[in-house]
């Protein structure tokens, strides 16, 4: 029996990209299952984030269209992770196999005849990574460049270059339900589950619709939340950093108390003003970062849900 696949794609006010990317979901599908690579129970799943335009109603009359097409909705925006968390959710042990890709087509669709081929072949988790960039603007490929050095760096342990595309297994989406945690961050909680992984190249595309809504800010609010998420390293940053500014200390103070009993100090109102300001200022941002862990740390004992379901296409999912 060929495995059952279920793709799942985020979207948010993706009305303009939708009528045209859908097509190319379903002419893979039916493709993968005539070459008896997928069953043809397989299903691609949209998870409507909360959009305030005409995307819902786009994917109802996608499922009423098409016995492979369904879709849920979530009952208000939560952001990309939460959605894609949303349909993995509701696809575990409905399926053999899931794939989450954005439906802007901005990632090669023809990667997952390789993802199938992988699972085939014994692997529980493959992630797609980016070839090249060329058709990102330089700037943006400077700034997701480093992302995914800065999260290295920062102890997160993160593929290079893979987004949110990638082929989970039935077996790890379970494990992975055991992560409970409400911050996330799917493509560094991912390799913390551990099992058989590899990797597949494609090539990222231009957005065939539509506009981005990763804009520089979000981009930096998910790297600071992937690293606090996944890693306490900025916290031993600032322990080093107060170590050594102790110590610079230490010294100053015995070279004042030395110049002070040789009777030579003179008014010295510009260095003390000095010192203030720069201990504050690591004071300030020390307590900032702490205070972010402390943030997280009260969003998780809330226990809120990660996301909620207000309708679906479908009544059971393991009955269509
Ligand atoms: N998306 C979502 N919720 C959001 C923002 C984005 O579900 O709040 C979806 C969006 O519809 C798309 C994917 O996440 O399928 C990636 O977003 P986008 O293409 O805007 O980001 P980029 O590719 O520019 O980084
Ligand atoms: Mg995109």
């Amino acid at each position: 029996m060929p495995p059952k696949l279920i793709i799942v794609i985020p979207c948010y006010n993706e009305e303009e990209v939708l009528p045209i990317t859908s097509k190319m979901f379903l002419d893979k599908i039916n493709k993968l299952s005539s070459e008896n690579k997928i069953s043809d129970e397989s299903k691609i799943m949209f998870v409507n984030d909360g959009s305030k335009d005409k995307t819902w109603e786009i994917i109802e009359n996608l499922a009423k269209s098409d016995k492979h097409f369904i879709g849920i909705s979530q009952s208000r925006n939560r952001g990309h992770q939460n959605a894609v968390l949303a349909g993995l959710m509701e696809a575990k042990n409905n399926c053999d196999i899931t794939i989450s890709i954005d439906c802007d087509g901005q990632d090669d669709i023809n990667a997952m005849d390789k993802m199938v081929d992988a699972y085939k072949e014994g692997y529980e988790v493959v992630y797609g990574v980016r070839s090249k960039r060329d058709t990102d603007t330089l700037f943006k490929r400077f700034t997701a460049e480093s992302f995914y050095k800065l999260l290295s760096k920062m102890g997160a342990e993160v593929v290079f270059n893979h987004a949110d595309y990638r082929m989970i297994s039935n077996r790890v989406l379970n494990e992975f339900a055991k992560f409970k945690e409400v911050n996330i961050f799917l493509r560094g909680m991912l390799p913390l589950v551990g099992f058989k992984s590899t990797t597949v190249e494609y090539e990222r595309n231009e957005r065939i619709a539509g506009e981005s809504h990763y804009p520089l800010s979000k981009m930096l609010a998910l790297a600071f939340d992937g690293i606090t998420s996944l890693s306490t390293k900025p916290i031993k940053i600032i322990i080093n950093f107060g170590l050594i500014v102790a110590a610079i200390s230490f010294i100053g103070i015995i070279w004042a108390i030395v110049e002070a009993l040789s009777g030579s100090t003179s008014t010295g109102w510009a260095s003390t003003v000095c010192i203030i300001c720069f201990i504050g200022g690591i004071q300030l941002v020390s307590i900032g970062i702490i205070g972010q862990y402390i943030g997280k740390i009260y969003m998780e004992v809330k226990h809120r849900p990660r996301y909620i379901i207000s309708d679906k296409t479908y009544d059971e999912l393991n009955d269509i």
